[in-house]
C-alpha cells in the first residue's frame, strides 16, 4: 500500500482489510474483498494484525488454526481486538473460532467467544463431507445465495442477540451480532460477492441496524 502524499497513514485511507491465513482457505476470499474494491491483506502476525480495521477468519480446520493462533502469539491480540469491536466475518472453521461453545473440539482448541453461539464440529445432520445449498438470507437482495458447505458446524444454540439470518433444515447457517458475521459455509467458493460486500458494508460503516446488504444503487 503507497501512501498518498501529505497522507499521515491510515485511519484516513480506505479501511485495511485482514484475512487470517495461518492454514486454510484464504486467497479466495482476498480476491473476493478486492474485486469488491477493498484493500485486503493476509494476516498471520501481530504487527499485520495491529495494522488491519477488520478481519476475515476463514475456512481451513479450527484446530490447526487454533494451535497457530498461538504459536504466532496472535491469540491474545486478536482476542482484544474482537473484544475491542473490530468487525469480522469467520466462516466455517472461521466461524468455529469466533464461537462461545465448541462441541466436539480438540481439549486444547481455543475459540474466541465474539458471537454468542455454540457450535459443534462436522455434525451438520448426514451431510458430513460437502453439499451446496440455495440460502434465502434475510436482507438480501438479488435471490437465493449459493452455499458451500464442507465439513461445516452445525449452530446449535444462537443467543438472544444474535440474528439469524439463513437458515437450512431450521438450522442457523449465517448469523450476525453487531461486528461480527459468521456463515457455516464457504462464500468465497460461490461466484456471488454478495455476503463479502455486506461485510465490507459493515466494515466502513459499522452501524448496529441495517439490512445486511442494503442495495446501494
Ligand atoms: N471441519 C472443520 C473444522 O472443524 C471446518 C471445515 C471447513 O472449514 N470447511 O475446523
Amino acid at each position: 500500500m503507497v501512501a498518498a502524499p501529505g497522507d499521515e497513514g491510515r485511519p484516513s485511507g480506505p479501511p485495511l482489510v485482514g484475512v487470517l491465513a495461518l492454514q486454510g482457505a484464504s486467497a479466495l476470499h482476498l480476491e473476493a474483498l478486492r474485486a469488491l474494491g477493498a484493500e485486503a491483506v493476509e494476516v498471520r502476525t501481530p504487527e499485520e494484525l495491529a495494522g488491519v480495521d477488520a478481519l476475515v477468519l476463514p475456512g481451513g480446520e479450527s484446530t490447526t488454526i487454533s494451535m497457530m493462533l498461538e504459536r504466532n502469539e496472535l491469540f491474545e491480540p486478536l482476542a482484544e481486538r474482537l473484544a475491542a469491536g473490530m468487525p469480522a466475518f469467520g466462516t466455517c472453521a472461521g466461524m468455529i473460532l469466533l464461537a462461545d461453545g465448541v462441541l466436539d473440539g480438540r481439549s486444547d482448541q481455543r475459540s474466541f467467544a465474539a458471537i454468542d453461539v455454540d457450535v459443534r464440529r462436522n455434525a451438520f445432520g448426514r451431510q458430513v463431507d460437502s453439499f451446496e445449498a440455495d440460502l434465502d438470507v434475510e436482507g438480501l437482495e438479488g435471490g437465493p445465495f449459493p452455499a458451500v458447505f464442507i465439513r461445516a458446524p452445525v449452530i446449535e444454540r444462537a443467543g438472544e442477540g444474535v440474528e439469524v439470518l439463513a437458515e437450512v433444515d431450521d438450522r442457523p447457517v449465517l448469523c450476525r451480532q453487531g461486528p461480527v458475521m459468521v456463515a457455516a459455509f464457504h462464500p468465497e467458493l460461490s461466484d456471488d460477492l454478495r455476503l463479502h460486500r455486506a461485510f465490507l458494508e459493515r466494515v466502513s460503516s459499522p452501524r448496529p441496524a441495517g439490512a445486511v446488504a442494503a442495495p446501494t444503487d
